[in-house]
């Protein structure tokens, strides 16, 4: 089965990468919910948080959200990474929402 975000890792699919290393990727989301929304992803084709994460690879991402919103050049920001169907989940590989640039709401999180 194809996977959106593993074919955009390949460059089969276009993408406005922001950052990336040998583990990680950030690309803008193509339909984004605040005025700065980006996903971070593994390289990696993982389902999302409740598959095993290898701990070099967990290191990257944390380390990749710093550079992402660096190069962003953004101060405040919320990570969300929706794990399931009942969570919202549409796109079945980890990906991790970097939302900015608007006054976040308390009443979700
Ligand atoms: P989720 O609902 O947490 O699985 O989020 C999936 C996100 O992927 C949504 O915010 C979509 O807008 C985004 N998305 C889907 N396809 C693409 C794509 N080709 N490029 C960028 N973002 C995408
Ligand atoms: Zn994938």
């Amino acid at each position: 089965m194809s996977c959106v975000f593993c074919e955009i890792v390949k460059g089969n699919l276009p993408a406005k990468v922001v950052y990336e290393d040998g583990h990680v990727m950030a690309f803008h989301d193509i339909n984004p919910q605040a005025p700065v929304h980006v996903l971070l992803i593994p390289k990696k084709h993982i389902t999302n948080l409740a598959e095993e994460v290898p701990v070099e690879l967990a290191h990257a991402l944390i380390r990749g959200i710093r550079h992402t919103v660096e190069r962003l050049g953004v101060k405040d920001y919320r990570i969300v990474s929706n794990s399931g169907k009942g969570a919202g989940q549409e796109v079945f590989h980890l990906h991790i929402h970097i939302l900015a640039g608007k006054e976040m709401p308390a009443s979700t999180v």
